[in-house]
């Protein structure tokens, strides 16, 4: 079989790009400099996976920024506010304007949209199409790196986002027409590409079309055979791999299936199943040339089962002979941090929980291994790979580190029960009413306040060890006291601590958790030049001791105004750590709701009558296919109905949402039972609440009525104005006042103001409502 690769991260292995970026755009490096660190990276990357023994390396997986940006320049879909930027050189110009937007004397030009990748943590810019959208060969890089690494004696793949996954995840930018209908204007540009590629000496292209993996109507579903039909007849000499990934191909398997293409890949990881579906077809199975077995996941940390991808590889052997196979990953390893030889704090990440792991650069050495097993016939240095292997699956499988009895038996003893307030919210209210007291119309915000230089230099600080914890906590003490003393001259209704403590709300809380474990470099990239580093949840989450009590009861200390708790929500923790493959996703969700239930307990009990519990992420863990939502909506709810449900009825929950977009699962958030919800709607003008006009929501509800994510200060009428529209759908009483989201990215004078003016709106509205 031969061994390829989808695709290498491309931020270097220690954020070269990242830097490199960054100074550019500060003018701190030249467009000569930021393409050699380019180059290297490149270079970089081709000879590990040369030395790993990758027989098809990935090239055009690079990017400066972001793949379907690399793609729309390619084919010439350059918006036409971007016009005036065309002429320019370098064209590093006009590629970062597309994906920073651009502000300089006389050019103020905004930046594409962006959206995340399927349903992972990296964000692609969103291709812009008009009704007479034009392609046409513009940028010149898929021949340009192909080029570059014939240049260095290696024989690699180019890898370009396929014509119907880049149509399908761009947006109509006005009416009028379909962007599937663009097909048949984008394939020439296609082919014209490939045919170059073919005349540079490429032997193999791969097309990704992830696009396959998700709900497709019948006209999406043709548009592939006729893409592929087309191409495949104007390159006939070049091979054609079609890559998949992230979900099943489901219904589409036999479009994908029947596509005239040499190769077709199919996530193994995600989807193991379909490689049974697909051999137990034979018509349809005998359709396809060769298949690619991505059977080493590319999206998360955990070492690959080696005796579970052999019984996959043999399956499939069985059925296509190993000649019509190729093996890699499941998907591109840019979802995956650079390489685990980089952990060296063995205190923190030790040997033993090492040898569970494998980062990009291990996952190539894992699928050459794979083939050498599945193809050996037997022989030692082999069966001692193996046996490897099977010893570190095996030490995970039992660990004591990971498996709690005691954590197991908790989760198992779950009633009913545990996911229900005491009350029903009617009555809840009311009592929650005659004890908060609070005003109409209250006055909130979502938790953090601007961290400062001072405040991340504290941290920094205290981190490296030149601070003593009694010194770094009476700092940060005064943080906080300043902050209070400040809301209350501002006259905000609920105040909260502003978490000057935290580094990050998931962070911060794995930091504190048993299950959680954390790395030194184990960057990914999130977009463009931002990388984040999810911890890895690997064992039975616990929580040792109180997380948040101290400072909470510390700043309810200070004030007789009610101090809000904060805590991240079970959902949250889960979607943005590297989750365990060896339990449903729905036990850690539980795992981490106990946890949270007891910090929520224990703060109720410390004194604390409103706790928020933020869930800013629970949209985005909702399945590619429709057909999955109602289970996935299911557990994610009842996951934070039990880290909710343990207090009183006059504790009020609050709960937070960010990221817009919540009309479809509005009967969700509604089940969530949260007393109060605070969630993001300025930017859209709350366009959240049309949903409202069909679903009335039964709680109480803070639409934010400030943008958190400019610098800009709303004015009081601004505010006043969204108030109004809201109170069309929303009772007075149900409805609270409220930015968009946490204000730790801001500075502290904008923030000031704004807050001003938005205590300003809520009385007004107050004034004109006791008129009434
Ligand atoms: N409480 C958090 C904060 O204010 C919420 C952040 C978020 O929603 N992303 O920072
Ligand atoms: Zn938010």
């Amino acid at each position: 079989m031969l061994t390829h690769n989808l695709g290498y991260p491309r931020i270097g292995s220690h954020r070269e790009l990242k830097r490199a970026c960054e100074q550019f755009w500060a003018g701190r490096i030249t467009a000569d400099e930021l393409l050699a660190t380019g180059q290297a990276i490149r270079r970089a990357n081709w000879l590990t996976q040369q030395a790993a023994g990758i027989d098809l390396m990935p090239v055009n997986d690079f990017s400066f920024y972001d793949q379907v940006l690399d793609t729309a320049l390619l084919v010439g879909a350059v918006p036409d506010r971007y016009q005036p930027l065309l002429a320019e050189r370098p064209d590093l110009t006009l590629y970062f304007a597309m994906a920073r937007g651009i502000q300089r004397a006389g050019v103020d030009i905004p930046a594409m949209e962006m959206t995340k990748w399927f349903d992972t943590n990296y964000h692609y810019l969103v291709p812009e199409f008009s009704r007479n959208q034009s392609f046409r060969r513009y940028g010149d890089k898929l021949v340009r790196e192909f080029d570059e690494a014939r240049d260095l004696g290696l024989t690699t793949k180019p890898v370009l986002l396929g014509p119907v996954s880049f149509l399908l995840l761009g947006k109509e930018k006005e009416p009028g027409f379909r962007r599937i209908d663009l097909l048949d204007n984008l394939l020439p540009v296609y082919v014209s590409l490939l045919q170059e590629l073919a005349g540079h000496g490429a032997e193999w292209v791969q097309l990704d079309e992830p696009c396959l993996t998700l709900d497709l109507t019948p006209d999406e579903q043709q548009a592939y055979g006729r893409a592929y039909q087309t191409i495949r007849q104007a390159v006939p000499g070049l091979k054609l791999m079609v890559a998949t990934y992230f979900e099943c191909l489901g219904a589409n398997l036999q479009t994908g299936a029947q596509l005239p293409v040499d190769c077709l890949h199919l996530d193994l990881v995600r989807c193991p199943s379909q490689l049974g579906d697909l051999l137990a077809d034979t018509r349809l199975a005998a359709t396809v040339k060769c298949l690619s077995l991505g059977v080493v996941d590319g999206r998360n940390i955990w070492k690959n089962d080696f005796v579970r991808s052999l019984n996959l590889i043999r399956q499939a052997i069985d059925g296509f002979g190993a000649d019509r196979l190729m093996l890699a990953p499941s998907c591109s390893l840019l979802h995956s941090p650079c390489d685990l030889d980089l952990e060296q704090n063995e205190a923190v990440l030790t040997p033993a929980m090492k040898r569970w792991m494998a980062f990009a650069r291990q996952k190539l050495d894992e699928v050459v291994t794979l083939n050498k097993l599945a193809t050996a016939t037997t022989s030692d240095s082999v069966g001692a790979l193996l046996a490897d292997n099977q010893a570190a699956i095996d030490s995970r499988r039992t660990s004591p580190l990971i498996h709690k009895p005691r954590v197991a038996a908790r989760v198992q003893a779950i009633e009913p029960a545990d996911f229900e307030r005491q009350s029903a919210f009617a009555s809840r209210q009311v009592l929650q009413t005659a004890s908060l007291r609070l005003p109409l119309f209250p006055t909130t915000t979502i938790g953090s306040f601007p961290q400062t230089d001072a405040v991340r230099q504290l941290r920094a600080r205290f981190k490296k060890g030149d601070l003593t914890v009694a010194d770094y906590n009476q700092a940060l003490e005064a943080e906080t006291e300043a902050a209070i003393r400040w809301q209350e001259a501002v006259g905000l209704d609920v105040l909260v601590h502003g978490e000057f403590e935290r580094n990050d709300m998931v962070e911060y809380f794995g930091e504190q958790l048993a299950g959680y474990v954390f790395t030194q470099n184990g960057w990914v990239q999130s977009y463009g030049s931002r990388c984040v580093k999810p911890p890895i949840i690997y064992g039975d989450v616990e929580r040792p001791r109180p997380m948040t009590v101290r400072w909470t009861a510390f700043a309810q200390s200070r004030t007789d105004r009610f101090m809000k708790g904060m805590l991240t929500g079970p959902i949250t923790m889960l979607q943005w750590s590297f989750v365990r493959d060896d339990q449903p996703r729905r036990t850690t969700a539980f795992q981490l709701a106990l946890a949270i239930r007891d910090e929520v307990v224990d703060l109720e009990r410390a004194g604390i009558r409103i706790i928020q519990i933020d869930e800013p992420a629970i949209r985005e863990g909702l399945p590619l296919r429709r057909a999955d939502w109602p289970a996935y909506l299911q557990w994610a709810v009842d996951a934070f109905r039990l880290s909710a449900a343990g207090v009183a009825d006059q504790t009020q929950i609050h709960t937070h949402m960010c990221y817009s977009e919540f009309n479809d699962i509005i009967d969700s958030i509604a089940r969530l039972d949260a007393d109060v919800i605070t969630i993001e709607t300025s930017r859209s003008q709350m366009e959240l609440l049309d949903a409202f006009a069909h679903f009335q929501y039964p709680n109480e509800i803070g639409p934010g009525v400030y943008d958190i994510h400019s610098p800009r200060v709303p004015t009081v009428a601004e505010m006043v104005t969204l108030l109004e529209k809201a109170l069309v759908h929303i009772p007075a009483r149900n409805l609270w006042v409220n930015p968009d989201c946490g204000l730790k990215t801001r500075a502290w004078p904008e923030t000031r103001q704004a807050l001003e003016h938005m205590v300003e709106a809520a009385r007004q509205l107050q004034r004109s409502h006791a008129l009434v």
